[in-house]
C-alpha cells in the first residue's frame, strides 16, 4: 500500500481567490507545448499571475520560486514568457527576455531544449521567426512580440524597453549586475514582470539569498504586492537517508508510479522517480546533493574566513565610545564605490560612510579629519591615490604599508584580536566583503584583491588601511575588559 504522500511548499504566499488570475492561461499554454502543468506549477502560475483589481495588470511585479532541480521549471517559465508574447490580454509587440549566469549555458539550454520544444508543439505555427545565431538567439512570433536570449552584463537591455524577464539560476550571482542590467528597461511599464528561479546555492549566493529572505518576510506580510514567493524545501534537520521524506518537498516527484497522477486532470504528468533521484544522490556528494535536490544552501569551502570566524570579531556595539584614532578611505577599482573606515583606539574598526560614487567620500573624509583632529589614510598607489590632493589631512602609504596592512588585517580576523562594528549576516558590508574577499598575490605576499573579490572589498580595505599598525593600537585581545 502506498502510503500518503503530499507535498507542500515550505513557504508560499497566499492565494488571493477573491482576486482572478489568468494563471490558468499559463496553463493552456502549457498544454500546448504538450507540456500540461504538474500542481506545483499551476499553484505558482495561479498565485503569480494574480491580477491587481485597481490597476488590472499583475499583482505581483517580482515572482521568486526556489525549487529543487529537475523540478520542471523551464516548462513553467517558458509558458510565462509565451502567454506575454500570444495573449490579448497584453499590447502587442511585448519583449520578454530570459537571463542565465553564462551564456553558453542559456544557449545551450536554448538549442537543445527550449526551440526543440516550441518547434515538435502545436505553437510552432504561432511563431515569426527562430533565430539560433550565436548573440542573437531569440522567438518572434506572430503577434511581434519576442522572447530574447539576453546574456548577463550590466549593459544588455539598457536601451531597450522590456515587459517581462526571467532570471533564471540566480544562484550562481554574487552581485546585482543582472537585475541592474535589465531593471531600468523596466521602470516605465508598469505592468511589466520579473520572473526569478534557482535552485538554493551557498552562502556566496548574496542575490539569492538576498531574495530568499525578502520573499520569506513578504510571505509573513502577507501584503499581496511587490513580491510572491515559493519555496519548496527540504525540512530543517533533514535526513537525507530518509527516502520517503522526499515526497513531502520535492514536487515533481511521482508518489505513485508508474504515473497516472494526471490522467483525468489534463494529463499532467510528474517527471521525476525516486530512482532518478537516487542515482543522483549515489552520484552526487553529500553537500552538493542537499543543494540541488534538498534546496539546501551549501557553505562554500573556498571562503577565506569562516563564518564562525567572522562571528567572532563582528559585534554591533564594537567601537561604542571609542575614541577614533585613524580614518581610512578606499575606492573600488571602477570607482563604483568607496568605504570610509574608522579604526578606534580600542582596536575597533567602524564603516563610517559606504556608498556608491567617489566624490562625496573626499568631502566627507575631510569633514571627518578635521572634526576628529586624526589624518585619512588612503593607498597611494591604490584607486584612491588620486584624490591624495583633495583631503585636507592625508597619510598615503606606499605599497610596502598597503601589503603589510591587509595581512596584518588576515592575522588579526584569524585571531580574533580585531573587532568590527558589525554583524555575521548578508547584507553587511564587513561581511558581505570578508566572504567575497580573495587575495591578490604581491611576491609571497598579499593584498586584498580589488579585481577578483566576489563582493565589494572596500570596507575590508579601508579597515585593513586605518588599523595599519596594530602595535600602537592596543590589541583587543589585550584589553582589559
Ligand atoms: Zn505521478
Amino acid at each position: 500500500m502506498t502510503p500518503l504522500r503530499i507535498c507542500s511548499p515550505k513557504w508560499v504566499t497566499r492565494r488571493r481567490l477573491e482576486r482572478e488570475t489568468f494563471g490558468p492561461e499559463l496553463t493552456k499554454v502549457a498544454a500546448g507545448l504538450g507540456q500540461p502543468f504538474m500542481p506545483w506549477q499551476r499553484m505558482v502560475a495561479d498565485i503569480g499571475c494574480e491580477i491587481d483589481p485597481d490597476t488590472g495588470g499583475p499583482a505581483y511585479r517580482e515572482v521568486v520560486v526556489t525549487v529543487p532541480r529537475q523540478s520542471g521549471k523551464t516548462t513553467l517559465f517558458l509558458s510565462w514568457q509565451i502567454h506575454r508574447c500570444l495573449s490579448p490580454r497584453w499590447r502587442h509587440p511585448q519583449r520578454s527576455v530570459f537571463t542565465a549566469q553564462t551564456g553558453k549555458d542559456a544557449r545551450d539550454k536554448w538549442l537543445d531544449e527550449i526551440y526543440p520544444l516550441i518547434e515538435s508543439s502545436k505553437l510552432h505555427k504561432l511563431t515569426r521567426q527562430m533565430n539560433r545565431g550565436m548573440g542573437n538567439e531569440s522567438i518572434s512570433w506572430r503577434t511581434g512580440s519576442l522572447i530574447r536570449l539576453l546574456s548577463t552584463s550590466a549593459t544588455a537591455g539598457h536601451s531597450k524597453t522590456l515587459h517581462q524577464a526571467v532570471l533564471d539560476e540566480i544562484w550562481h550571482d554574487v552581485d546585482d549586475r543582472r537585475e541592474q542590467g535589465i531593471r531600468p528597461a523596466m521602470v516605465t511599464i508598469g505592468d511589466a514582470q520579473i520572473l526569478v528561479c534557482s535552485t538554493a546555492g551557498t552562502d556566496r549566493s548574496l542575490v539569492l539569498n538576498r531574495k530568499v529572505r525578502a520573499g520569506r518576510k513578504a510571505v509573513e506580510a502577507d501584503s499581496g504586492r511587490g513580491v510572491a514567493y515559493v519555496e519548496f524545501s527540504a525540512p530543517d534537520n533533514w535526513n537525507p537517508d530518509d527516502l520517503e521524506s522526499y515526497f513531502g518537498f520535492m514536487p515533481a516527484l511521482c508518489p505513485d508510479p508508474p504515473c497516472r497522477c494526471g490522467v483525468d486532470d489534463g494529463g499532467w504528468r510528474h517527471t521525476v522517480t525516486l530512482a532518478v533521484v537516487e542515482s543522483e544522490r549515489q552520484g552526487l556528494d553529500a553537500a552538493e546533493f542537499a543543494r540541488a535536490y534538498g534546496n539546501i544552501p551549501t557553505s562554500s569551502s573556498d571562503l577565506l574566513f569562516a563564518v564562525d570566524v567572522m562571528a567572532r570579531v563582528f559585534s554591533p556595539t564594537a567601537a561604542d565610545g571609542d575614541k577614533v584614532e585613524r580614518f581610512a578611505l578606499e575606492v573600488a577599482e571602477d570607482r563604483s564605490s568607496a568605504a570610509i573606515v574608522a579604526a578606534t583606539a580600542g582596536g575597533a574598526c567602524e564603516l563610517v560612510a559606504h556608498g556608491p560614487g567617489v566624490r562625496w567620500a573626499v568631502e566627507r573624509a575631510n569633514a571627518l579629519t578635521g572634526k576628529h583632529g586624526v589624518s585619512v589614510a588612503i593607498d597611494a598607489k591604490g584607486p584612491a591615490g588620486v584624490l591624495e590632493d583633495l583631503l585636507d589631512d592625508c597619510d598615503a602609504l606606499d605599497s610596502n604599508t598597503v601589503v603589510q596592512s591587509c595581512e596584518d588585517m588576515f592575522d588579526a580576523i584569524v585571531e580574533a584580536t580585531v573587532r568590527f562594528r558589525a554583524i555575521a549576516e548578508p547584507g553587511d558590508p564587513f561581511y558581505d566583503a570578508m566572504t567575497g574577499a580573495t587575495k591578490k598575490p604581491v611576491g609571497d605576499r598579499f593584498v586584498w584583491s580589488r579585481k577578483t573579490s566576489a563582493n565589494d572589498v572596500t570596507p575590508l580595505m579601508a579597515a585593513s588601511l586605518a588599523w595599519r599598525k596594530p602595535s600602537t593600537l592596543t590589541p583587543f585581545a589585550s584589553r582589559g575588559g
